[in-house]
């Protein structure tokens, strides 16, 4: 094993998560897949499938709209396997409509649960991170935060968010050995891009010059990349992961 950092994933038991968690076990990273309080399941069920990989997989509970549930999260990953070295904000919720039709209780629940649960696992793990001068925070955005979308409004603005977050608290880190980066995927073949419209799913991947959708796994090789302690130069930068369907500098 090249490392043994305890790495925790939200969202890690959902499709980019699970990607992300086979690439950072992969890689020598001891990983904790988080999953809603209500799906523990289904997190067993993802646990045992990993298993059957020869992959250890750790599940535990959060909600990271609940600040109070990420510290208890924070303080049994400590207790169980040490302090955390990797963080992967991945949980992420859309709920579409466009402005006109947009209820203020999809605008707010979007916005907690993509942007301001940033504060919540992050606040508890960053201090950590530069005390003993080693730390990889990577926050999931998305091509749409980059760019907008029809009838995204709420996830725009959030996903957008995420990288100002993360060029900030990049600046923070840096001297500590903490980087913080941003990775932005186009279409993944996940549940969530599943469940788009299907002839605005075939129109959308119609359009990707690499000429497919993306697999959890291509999203989580990038993370696992800027994860790498050998990668410590590379911080507050944003990695578009999107088969080329958004260039930009
Ligand atoms: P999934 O729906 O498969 O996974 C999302 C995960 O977030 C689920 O595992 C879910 O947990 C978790 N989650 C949702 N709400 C909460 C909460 N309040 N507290 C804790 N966990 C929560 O989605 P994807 O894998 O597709 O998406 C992962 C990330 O990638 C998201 O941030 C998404 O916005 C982003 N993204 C995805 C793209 C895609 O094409 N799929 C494109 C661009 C960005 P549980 O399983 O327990 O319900």
């Amino acid at each position: 094993m090249k490392n043994q950092r305890v790495a925790v994933v939200t969202g890690g038991i959902g499709g980019i998560g699970q990607g992300t968690s086979r690439c950072l076990l992969r890689s020598g990273h001891r990983v904790v897949a988080t999953h809603l309080p209500a799906e523990t399941e289904k997190a067993k069920a993802v646990q045992q499938a990993f298993a059957s990989e020869d992959l250890n997989l750790e599940i535990m509970p959060v909600d990271i709209t609940d600040v109070g549930s990420c510290t208890q999260l924070v303080e049994e990953v400590e207790a169980k396997l040490g302090t955390i070295s990797v963080l992967i904000n991945n949980a992420g919720i859309t709920r579409d409509s466009s402005f006109k039709k947009l209820t203020k209780a999809n605008w707010d629940a979007v916005l907690q649960t993509n942007l301001a649960s940033l504060y919540n696992m992050t606040h508890p793990v960053f201090e950590k991170m530069c005390a003993q001068k080693f730390g990889r925070v990577v926050n999931i955005s998305s091509i749409n935060g980059q760019k907008g979308a029809f009838g995204q409004t709420n996830y725009s603005a959030a996903k957008a968010g995420v990288h100002g977050f993360s060029m900030a608290l990049a600046q923070e880190g840096a001297k500590h050995g903490v980087t913080v980066n941003t990775v932005s995927p186009g279409y993944i073949q996940t549940e969530m891009v599943m469940a788009m419209p299907e002839h605005i799913r075939l129109a959308a991947e119609a359009q990707i010059p690499v000429g497919r959708v993306g697999l959890p796994e291509d999203i989580g090789r990038a993370i696992d990349f800027l994860c790498d302690e050998r990668n410590g130069y590379i911080t507050g930068a944003n990695l578009p992961v999107n088969g080329g369907i958004y260039m930009s500098f």
